[in-house]
This record gives structure tokens, sequence and C-alpha cells, in this order.
């Protein structure tokens, strides 16, 4: 016995590194936060509107446990089956870490691959699950690796699709190639974050596998595209029996009010989202284009934000010490294993011109 005798956590809790958000910068002045991949033109005036219209009576009261409006929004834009989507109150965090507390313990393994998203690692190590690192080429996830990793014990694969902070998807075709690769009680997470970004024709986020398959579940969020990463919700769409798994275990208030209405708004604004991709598609190829002709290499991206590679990790600290004194605030990745990277989001036209100009200085 140690002298702390104290309550002590499941024995996987111990080795996890808590999940370190983007800098925030300075609050005065001027300052251009691309350090989250939040969008630039914020939420739909539409999705404000019905969130401040929540503010009365319905801060009193119970929100609907059922998500209605929200889950019936999501049903009508996508043509999906309501009953299947179950939606999450703290941003799609909230459903990655229900899936690893339902189907993963003591014993199991769960894969996700070298670069990935670091919220899969706390998620599995929450539950006492070992993570099994499968390595990326060319900073992209690879369906061999990932397969060459499965044993009798690997229960869990999360692949973010298209990944964060590399910004590089598989098309479908290499996950449908995943999914066959797959044991059927191995379940498949596929996280769509940054799904609305994608304009490839050979990617699909993965609604039809979902429909075809019982272990494949596609994760989705209203904090990136939508403008509403305050806000916090997500949603998953699943098999039948993974959704009742989900219902059985989430917090039977777990979305609020003002999630519900600002949700369900944001997602009838079909001419905001438009706009916002159109902003992406435009900003994402100029900002890789401008950056790649000042020498730094620039991994190419389907999502909202870029990955800049420096020679060294001295250097990207350098640059981002640099940016950080003139108010514009990146993302180190070093806790991804990407020392010598930095990850930039797309912003404004100012942001994306203030970012070029920065970095053309710097590299003078
Ligand atoms: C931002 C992000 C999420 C979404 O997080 P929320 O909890 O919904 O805000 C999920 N997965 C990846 C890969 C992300 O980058």
């Amino acid at each position: 016995m140690s002298a702390f005798s104290g309550p002590v956590p499941k024995a996987g809790i111990a080795g996890i590194h808590a999940y370190v958000p983007g800098k925030s910068g300075p609050k005065t002045g001027k300052v251009f936060k691309l350090s989250s991949n939040e969008s630039p033109l914020g939420p739909s005036p539409k999705a404000l509107a019905a969130y401040a219209a929540t503010a009365g009576q319905a801060l009193a009261t119970y929100p609907d446990g059922q998500a209605k409006i929200l889950r019936e929004a999501i049903a009508a834009r996508y043509g999906l089956k309501v009953e299947n989507i179950v939606c999450g109150g703290t941003g799609s965090d909230e459903l990655l870490q229900l899936l690893a507390h339902a189907y993963l313990q003591n014993g199991d393994e769960a894969i996700y691959t070298q670069h990935g998203f670091l919220v899969y690692p706390i998620a599995i190590a929450t539950n006492d699950a070992l993570g099994i690192v499968a390595p990326e080429h060319d900073f992209k996830a690879d369906v061999g690796e990932i397969l060459s990793r499965v044993t009798p014990n690997t229960k869990m694969v999360f692949l973010a699709n298209p990944n964060n902070p590399t910004g590089t998807y598989l098309t479908f075709a290499e996950v449908k190639r995943l999914h066959q690769g797959l044991p059927s009680q191995v379940l498949l997470v596929l996280d769509g974050a940054y799904a609305e970004y994608v304009i490839a024709n050979d990617y699909e986020a993965g609604i039809t596998l979902v429909e075809s398959s019982t272990n494949v579940v596609m994760t989705r969020t209203f904090s990136k595209i939508y403008g509403l990463a305050g806000v916090r919700i997500g949603w998953a769409y699943c098999p039948p029996a993974i959704a009742d798994v989900l219902n059985r275990i989430r917090g039977p208030f777990n979305v609020s009010a003002a999630a519900l209405a600002a949700g369900a708004a944001a997602m009838q604004d079909v001419e905001f989202i438009d706009a916002a991709v159109a902003h992406n598609s435009k900003w994402l190829p100029w900002l890789s284009a401008e950056i790649s002709k000042l020498g730094v290499k620039v991994t190419p991206s389907v999502a909202n934000f870029l990955l800049m590679h420096f020679e060294t990790a001295e250097k990207a600290e350098a640059v981002d010490t640099y940016l950080t004194a003139q108010n514009i605030i990146l993302r180190r990745v070093t806790a991804y294993g990407l020392p010598q990277a930095l990850r930039l989001s797309v912003g404004t036209e100012e942001a994306n011109r203030a970012v070029v100009a920065a970095l053309t200085e710097f590299m003078k």
C-alpha cells in the first residue's frame, strides 16, 4: 500500500495525457485564431437567432431527451433514418467516448493511426484497453498497416476521415477495403468531423457503409463547418443495435435546449453551409500555393486546415513564436508526433492574407 490511500481510478487513466486545446492568444487587440479549425464564417444567422430564442423559459425546463428536432433536421438533410441517429451534447467527443465506454474493456485492443486524433487514445485508455498505433505513409492512413494489426483482441478501429491534423483522406474504396478486412465483431468508427468540406468525388463519409453493415458508426460534429464549436453538439449514425447501446448509456438530457435549437437551424441553413464550403474551396488552395511558394512543404489537405512542415522542430517553434507575436495563432502538433510541423486553419480572407504576409516576412 502506498502512503496515499484515496480512491483509485481505473489503471489506464494514469497513463493519459490530457488533451491540450489550441491556444487562444491574447485577449486584447485583433487576434487571428487559426489553431482549432473553427469556422471563419461563424454560425449561421438562423442558428444564432434560434439559440437566442431559447433564452427564456427554456433555461428552466429540461430539454427534449430524444433530441427530436435536431435528429429530424439531420435525417431530412441527409436522407437518414431518424432512429439510427444519436446526438452528443459535448460534441462528437462525447460520442467517441461513449462508443469506447460501451465496447472496450481491460484486455481489449483498439487501433488508431500514427497521427490520428488525440481523443482516441484518451477514450481507449479510459476504458483500460490497449491503444495500437498503425503507421501512416505520407501522413496518410494505410489500410494494410491497420489490418495487419488486427488480433483476436481487437474491438475497435478509429479512423478520422479526413484526418486531423494531417488533412489527408482515404477514398471510399479504401474505407470499404478496410471494412471488408475487419472481423464483424470489430467496430469501425469513421470520424467525419470535416466531411462537409470534402469536395473530392472519390470520398464518402460512410453513410452507406453504416446502413449496409452492423459494425460501422459514423460520427459528425457541429463544431467545424457549422461554426458551433462553443455550443458542443455532435451526432452519430449507427446500426440499430449500436444506437440502442448509446441510448442506454448516454445522459438522458445530454443535448441542451439551446444546442438543439441552434443545431437544427444550422442544419437547415443549406445556403450558409454551401457558402462555407465555397469559402474553404477558394482559400485552402490559395494558402497551399502561397505557402508552398515560400519553400515550406504543405501536406495536400481536403479539410479546412493545412499541415506545414519545417526542417526542424526549432524552426517550427520559431515560426510559431514569430506569428504569435503578431497575434496570429497556429497549432503546434508535437503531441501528434509532428514536432517540426504547424497546423493552420483556413481563416477569413484578412486572416489568410495576414498569415502569408507574416510567413513571407519570416522566411526572408
Ligand atoms: C474537431 C474534431 C472533432 C469534433 O470535436 P467536437 O467534440 O465535436 O467539437 C472530432 N474529430 C476530429 C478528428 C476533430 O478534429
